[in-house]
């Protein structure tokens, strides 16, 4: 099986990344389900569970029709494990809270920089903390993907089992919650689904737009919820937008939803980009010069998780040259990244007149709400090319639209992307469209 990744993985990636990313991890064992591959670095490590683990999972339906669960670990643990002896290991029943909390401990207020875009959010996260189940309940903290609203929202449930060890403190993703109802339901033991989650001191619930469309979820959790607000247990929420905008969410819970604080978080500006990657460099022990660091925040401009991704590219490439990170360096390792789509300069007015005009139709229809096949065909164009061409991200995209929202953008690239797979119009309207751009 490693072979035949390794084979799929040569096709997949550029020879540098496949060098840096796949070539340094080696496969230890299968157990239960269970692929363990070890790699060099924390940095590596990130690396794989953020964008290699799913590949891995796929190509094992694809080798064997083989459901496994990739576990990506550090050497230098390996080593420290086959050097202690196996009863110091720590055994179920001896769960730190952490690990009953469901808690990455990376995700904490110290680890967390405020800048503009998280202030607001930052501070309600703080006074909850401070007094949970008091002044703001729920928190509702809200905004695009890679922002920081699970470490926030992690943050709190550290700081609380800091005080109090002993707090009953949850964490859970509403798609977990959902499986664990559904579970519930189909093994009858409901009764302790329902102890677990309304007995618990703070409840932490991770991108609840997925609650969209279950109605018997929603239905349990309406009452998770007035259970533990009516014995003024904390109740955090993410979500990816406003409660009203979640397609098919019971009205009473859109209300209650808003009985306490929403606040959003917003893209870092590049004062609080380049603060995060200089934290999180630290964190890492890694020596890169400042003016390395604002260059690399310089160029990923949207997301965190991608400003990440970006430091880890980095710092991978100049272990992979053996020499110092420097501008030079974070230039070249950034470089594949960004020339492999984006087109330096290139706007996404630009990208509208163009389209309008190739189109025949006017850029207020382009950019409007009309709902005509012979313009929307031609706004979801606009829209793709947009998100490939240029680095705004999707938010940004919505807004130079009219203000629609981010995952109507995303709807529109995945469906040209979809049609570009086999409607030969579309492939050379884009192809021609692409030409034009050029110039
Ligand atoms: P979201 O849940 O909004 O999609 P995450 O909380 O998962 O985003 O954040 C993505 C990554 O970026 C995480 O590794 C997180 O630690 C980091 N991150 C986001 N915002 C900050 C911040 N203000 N300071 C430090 N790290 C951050
Ligand atoms: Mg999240």
């Amino acid at each position: 099986f490693w072979e035949f990744l390794q084979a799929k993985f040569k096709d997949e990636f550029a020879p540098v990344s496949y060098q840096t990313w796949i070539e340094s991890a080696h496969p230890i064992k299968y157990e239960n389900q269970k692929f363990f591959i070890a790699v060099p670095s924390s940095l590596h490590k990130e690396y794989w569970e953020r964008n290699i683990s799913t590949k891995v999972v796929e190509a094992a339906y694809e080798y064997g029709n083989q459901e496994i669960v990739p576990v990506i670990l550090l050497e230098a643990d390996l080593q420290k494990e086959r050097n202690t002896p196996a009863a110091t290991e720590p055994t179920a029943t001896q769960k730190s809270p952490l690990a009953a909390a469901h808690l990455n401990s990376k995700y904490t207020f110290d680890s967390f920089v405020t800048g503009s875009g998280n202030q607001m959010a930052h501070a309600a996260a703080l006074v909850v903390s401070e007094e949970p189940g008091e002044t703001y309940n729920p928190l509702f903290i809200y905004g695009g993907v890679g922002l920081g609203k699970t470490h926030l929202m992690q943050a709190i449930g550290h700081r609380m089992l800091d005080r109090n060890p002993n707090a009953n403190v949850k964490y859970i993703s509403s798609e977990s919650f959902a499986n664990d109802f559904i579970n519930s339901i189909q093994n009858r033991t409901q009764e302790e689904f329902r102890n677990e989650y309304r007995t618990v001191d703070l409840l932490l619930v991770d991108d609840i737009q997925f609650f969209a469309d279950k109605e018997g979820t929603q239905e349990e959790f309406f009452h998770t919820f007035n259970t533990l607000y009516n014995t003024k247990k904390q109740i955090v929420l993410t979500c990816d937008r406003l409660p009203n905008e979640i397609p098919k969410l019971q009205e009473r819970l859109v209300s209650r939803f808003k009985w306490g604080l929403s606040v959003d978080i917003t893209a870092p500006d590049l004062e609080t980009r380049t603060a995060i990657l200089r934290k999180k460099a630290i964190a890492e022990k890694l020596e890169i010069p400042d003016d390395a660091l604002s260059y690399i925040a310089s160029q990923i401009d949207s997301n965190v998780r991608e400003l990440e991704g970006a430091l880890v590219r980095v710092q991978a490439f100049s272990t992979m040259k053996n020499a110092d990170i420097t501008i030079g360096l974070a230039a070249e390792a950034l470089k594949d990244l960004k020339e492999s789509k984006h087109q330096a300069g290139l706007t996404i007015p630009q990208i509208q007149n163009q389209v309008a005009k190739y189109f025949k139709i006017s850029l207020d229809d382009l950019k409007g709400h009309k709902r005509n096949k012979n313009i929307v065909m031609p706004r979801q164009i606009a829209m793709y090319l947009s998100r490939e061409l240029t680095d705004s991200s999707l938010p940004k995209i919505g807004q130079e639209f009219g203000g629609k929202d981010h995952t109507t953008v995303l709807h529109s690239c995945d469906k040209i992307a979809k049609l570009l797979e086999s409607d030969l119009n579309i492939q050379h309207d884009l192809t021609n469209l692409k030409a034009a751009l050029k110039d």
